[in-house]
């Protein structure tokens, strides 16, 4: 334990983010330089407690090691702190940067004080890892002789290849994209998570002798495309890690047309872009002097709203249909549940900076995108809505827009696979398979992540995937 009366001396201080309106001109990450001082006395808040649910299942999904890390590294032991890291999560640079944090909300100190910085200090603790070279490729001693092909390049195809091939397998990641990371890479923007963060473990797992093939488009009929009966015939076992990128639509009148976009065309573009060329070849949806709606909210909303100040927008809405969550825990919200209170994330306090006021309208729904004879559009017809979603009559609005984002949830993995392996899928339309088990209605065909469970996070596709990693390994060795 760090210091016994740790938690009763020192207050929560979180790292700062980039001063607002800096940030708003770039797209760097958000984050301010670690400071070892202050994580340490974070660190030493920590109670050690007997039973420490942050680490549970209410807490954080991959079970890290969290009071034995913040007791390292209260006693200045970084290295040490690093090692029981890397135990139980293989990426913790990227859970660092974008994870909400389910382990503080169930942090027993949270029960009457401010939890401890937890996911501060899982970066920390990474980040220092890097910079002093103690991260390093760590090929198997052996090799299987079986050979496993990984589709989809995202936390969870990541993860599973990594302990796959730590276990000796030879493991080939397929991505159809031109770049490796998944959601990663083509969905969180650069201000949460920079791409070289990503590539550097990429790198690292190419070195220790993971595959990994771009542009390669299984089940898909295009000029990328690869056969997946072949890819079942030459590998001993298949896992799917495809991610659920099948968006919500808005089905309203006037929805057919220019100017109406899925958030997630709007992000990739905008990245890929950025990465191709600093974003001079124009090859993205630009925000630029547009009123700007987003229709939803969540992560991706946000990452929608930051994307469109750093373009320069004119002005810019959110809509969210739920109601304004209440500031504290309500009594059907208690610890160590995760807690549905009013969060202010960084696009909302930039907007705020940009603008002087927060983005979000509460308890809205949109009934018609409006647009002239020419199909030009000029902004959305809304209503209000009570907490069952029911119009409020008498409360019809115009809000003028000249390109609108839909951020409205996902609903599944793209069919295309499943199809061609005639797989089963659950009642959700994801791919059918029990998680621990992770074995489809195919034989040898696993799958993992967001595919399997609906889109979610990075922490829980990480643990899908050293999940998948082990049930594919028993298949394999029985
Ligand atoms: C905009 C956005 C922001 C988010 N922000 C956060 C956040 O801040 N924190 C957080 O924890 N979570 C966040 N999430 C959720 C998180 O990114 C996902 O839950 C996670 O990436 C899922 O990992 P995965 O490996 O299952 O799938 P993905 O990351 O979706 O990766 C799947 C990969 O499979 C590839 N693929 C699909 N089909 C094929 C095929 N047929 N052949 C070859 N390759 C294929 C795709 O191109 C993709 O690269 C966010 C999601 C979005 C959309
Ligand atoms: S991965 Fe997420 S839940 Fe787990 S310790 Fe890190 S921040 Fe907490």
């Amino acid at each position: 334990m760090g210091k016994p009366t740790g938690f009763k001396e020192f207050e929560r201080e979180t790292e700062p983010y980039r001063d607002p309106g800096e940030r708003l001109v770039d797209f760097k990450e958000i984050y301010t330089e670690h400071q070892e001082q202050l994580l340490a006395t974070q660190g030493a808040r920590c109670m050690d407690c007997g039973v420490p649910f942050c680490q549970s299942g209410e807490g954080c999904p991959v079970y890290n090691l969290i009071p034995e890390w913040n007791d390292l590294v209260y006693k200045g032991h970084w290295k040490e702190a690093l090692d029981r890291l890397h135990k139980t999560n293989n990426f913790p640079e990227f859970t660092g940067r974008v994870c909400p944090a389910p382990c503080e909300g169930a942090c027993v100190l949270g029960i009457h004080e401010p939890p401890v910085t937890i996911k501060n200090i899982e970066c920390a603790i990474a980040d220092k890892g890097f910079e002093q070279g103690w991260v390093v490729a760590k090929p198997p001693r052996f090799r299987s002789g079986r050979r496993v092909a990984v589709i989809g390049s995202g936390p969870a195809g990541l993860a599973a290849a990594q302990q796959l091939n730590h276990g000796g397998h030879e493991v080939t990641v397929y991505e159809r994209d031109d770049r490796i990371g998944g959601l990663l890479m083509y969905g969180i923007p650069n201000m949460k998570l920079e791409k070289d963060v990503v590539d550097r473990r990429v790198e690292l797992l190419r070195q220790e002798g993971v595959r990994f093939e771009v542009n390669a488009d299984v089940g898909g009929s295009g000029e990328h495309g690869v056969n997946v009966s072949q890819l079942l015939a030459d590998y001993d076992a298949l896992l799917l890690a495809t991610g659920a990128t099948t968006p919500r639509d808005l089905g309203i009148p006037g929805r057919e047309g220019v100017g109406v976009h899925f958030a997630m065309e709007f992000l990739l573009k905008n990245t890929k872009s950025l990465l191709d060329s600093q974003l001079a070849d124009g090859n993205y949806i630009s925000a630029k002097d547009k009123n700007v709606i987003v229709i939803g909210g969540g992560d991706t909303g946000t990452d929608c709203i930051g994307t469109s100040l750093r373009h320069g927008c004119k002005t810019l809405v959110n809509f969210e249909i739920m109601p304004k969550p209440p500031v504290d825990r309500e009594p059907n919200n208690p610890w160590p549940t995760w807690p549905l209170i009013f969060r202010v994330d960084y696009g909302h306090e930039e907007a705020a900076e940009r603008f002087g006021n927060d983005p979000r309208v509460f308890s809205i729904s949109g009934k018609e995108f409006v647009r002239d004879e020419a199909g030009k559009l000029l902004g959305i017809n809304t209503v209000q809505v009570d907490e069952n979603f029911k119009e409020i009559p008498g409360t019809v609005k115009f809000w003028e827009a000249d390109l609108i984002l839909l951020s409205m949830g996902f609903l599944g993995p793209e069919h295309y696979i499943s199809e061609a392996l005639s797989l089963e899928l659950d009642q959700r339309s994801n791919y059918k398979a029990e998680y621990r088990d992770f074995s489809t209605s195919l034989d040898k065909v696993f799958a993992a992540g967001d595919c399997r469970r609906g889109q979610s996070l990075v922490v829980r596709a990480i643990d899908e995937g050293r999940l998948a990693a082990e049930a594919i390994d028993r298949f394999l060795e029985g």
